[in-house]
């Protein structure tokens, strides 16, 4: 471990000068702060519970079950959170994140990717059906969206899912190689069963005219048996080493012409019944799949609230580190706390105002997403998924720049395995590309504000947009000159 900053005598003189009350900070930041204590304290204490520098794929993944059972036994449930207490589901994915990355994505695709998708794209009869399974880990699962040539534009999804209807099932195919599930989280190992999206196809009531395609939708398919084999018509690949999040089980899922009793389409938004005919209260195809993405927002919240944790945990590692480290000094002195120099305050300094910053942000997204989820206001849940898609994107942009620069005011100590940013780097990595690649996202949250921007000035003179952009300049962009 990194020397701390009471282990030199520099150290010492840092720590006696703040008048600095940390309990009352964290009083004032975390009022989830007893779960806080708990999850750390069990790691703590039960050391054979943390992740090592070196382990294998197949090691580290099975820690990671290890560590999700272990947080069971412990009374704390992800699911039940998800379903019941969205502040308190936020809050673990940040605890977890310093635990074990690996950990933490583990948890967010079993229980707000596999069991949020039952949960909010499903109705009565899924929740009852996969409830406790999933939620005690009985039944890992997938969320089985991106395809080897699909990944952002998921609308372009291939998978099918035909509805036979002298069987009443449904045959979930993948039609060519472009359309294998890829990187699905769960999958390679542990999966049992996985929300597969998939174009979701009927007869034509007019019987000439063949299948109908009503776009991608969501079904239940079951992966594998009680004793792990794959089931029937279900092939599943490693996707082997990764750059970081090894302890994940990603995997590549091919179907050939599985079937899945009728009741597996999680219908929430739209229903077939047993003679094929096709209902929903939402009339066009792209606003039923607007709405079943917008169900999906939690996991934009659950990653930026993650990159949070990860952000604080890096800026307190090298601040404490630097705070020790002594380099250099006037003659016939005691060498100074490289803390001490200006150039690591420019470094550091800005990254421990941002995590504060983003902290606040952070709080204020969870807190609008509990509003929504409990008001179920359109207007909030276009400003969640919004605010949700921008701050994802800017936090994890930021983390990912900020653990470069902690591990280099590290110095030589930062680059070993064992003092974790390395690890982070990698690990952190693909939050700016995963629950929406980070550019994407961007160009989304763009086009909402020109959306915006529109209806605002819609014939309006361009008198009123200049007062607009004058009103704004003044509020924003305000510079205060040094005294
Ligand atoms: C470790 C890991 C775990 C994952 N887990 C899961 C999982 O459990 N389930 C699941 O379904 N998926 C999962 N994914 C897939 C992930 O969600 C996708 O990788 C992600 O959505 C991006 O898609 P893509 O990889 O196809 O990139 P692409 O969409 O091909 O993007 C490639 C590049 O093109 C750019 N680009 C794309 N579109 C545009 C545009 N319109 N304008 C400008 N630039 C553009 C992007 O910015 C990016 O730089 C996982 C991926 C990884 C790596």
């Amino acid at each position: 471990m990194l020397l701390s900053r009471e282990d030199t005598a520099a150290g010492a003189a840092v720590r006696s000068l703040p008048r600095f009350d940390p309990y009352i900070m964290e009083t004032y930041l975390d009022d989830l702060r007893e779960m806080k204590r708990q999850v750390y304290d069990l790691f703590k204490y039960n050391p054979e519970l943390l992740t090592g520098p070196e382990l294998s794929k197949e090691e580290h993944r099975a820690m990671v079950r290890t560590q999700l059972r272990a947080l069971l036994k412990e009374g704390i449930n992800p699911l039940t959170f998800f379903d019941r207490d969205y502040k308190k589901y936020f809050y673990l994915a940040e605890c977890l994140s310093m635990v074990d990355l690996s950990l933490m994505v583990k948890s967010g695709v079993q229980y707000s990717l596999w069991g949020g998708s039952v949960l909010n794209l499903g109705t009565e009869q899924h929740r009852r059906a996969y409830y406790d399974d999933i939620g005690a880990f009985r039944l890992p699962g997938c969320f089985a969206m991106t395809e080897l040539k699909h990944g952002s534009n998921v609308a372009a999804l291939q998978t099918e899912a035909v509805l036979d209807v002298s069987t009443d099932e449904w045959v979930i195919n993948t039609p060519d190689e472009g359309a294998i599930k890829w990187w699905i989280g769960n999958a390679a190992e542990d999966g049992k069963a996985a929300t597969v999206f998939a174009r979701l196809k009927v007869p034509s009531q007019d019987s000439q005219a063949g299948l109908v395609d009503h776009g991608v939708h969501a079904f239940v398919v079951p992966l594998r048996d009680e004793a792990g084999r794959c089931l029937p018509g279900v092939e599943i690949h490693d996707c082997g080493y990764k750059v970081g999040l090894n302890g994940v089980d990603n995997g590549a899922i091919r179907f050939s012409h599985v079937r899945v009793p009728r009741m597996n389409l999680l219908d929430r938004f739209a229903t077939v019944d047993k003679s094929g005919r096709y209902s929903s209260p939402l009339t066009s195809e792209s606003r039923r799949f607007a709405a079943t993405l917008g169900e999906l927002t939690g996991g934009r919240v659950g990653l930026t609230c993650g990159s949070v944790g990860v952000l604080k945990g890096a800026v307190t590692i090298a601040i404490r580190y630097s705070a020790g480290r002594q380099q250099f000094g006037p003659p016939d002195s005691a060498e100074v706390s490289v803390l001490d120099y200006q150039s690591t305050q420019l470094k550091l300094m800005p990254l421990l105002a941002t995590a504060y910053c983003l902290h606040f942000a952070k709080d204020h997204l969870v807190n609008l997403y509990v509003d929504m989820k409990r008001t179920k206001d359109a207007l909030l849940v276009e400003e969640v998924h919004s605010l949700s898609a921008g701050l994802k994107a800017y936090t994890t942009a930021f983390t990912q720049d900020a653990l470069s620069i902690c591990r280099e005011a590290c110095g030589g100590h930062g680059y070993a395995a064992i003092n974790r940013l390395g690890q982070l780097r990698s690990d952190h990595d693909i939050f700016q590309t995963f629950e929406g690649d980070n550019t994407v996202l961007l160009q989304q949250v763009t086009g909402t504000l020109l959306k915006g921007y529109r209806a605002r000035f819609k014939g309006a003179p361009l008198s009123s947009t200049f007062s607009y952009l004058k009103q704004y300049v003044a509020s924003e962009l305000v510079w205060t000159p040094y005294e």
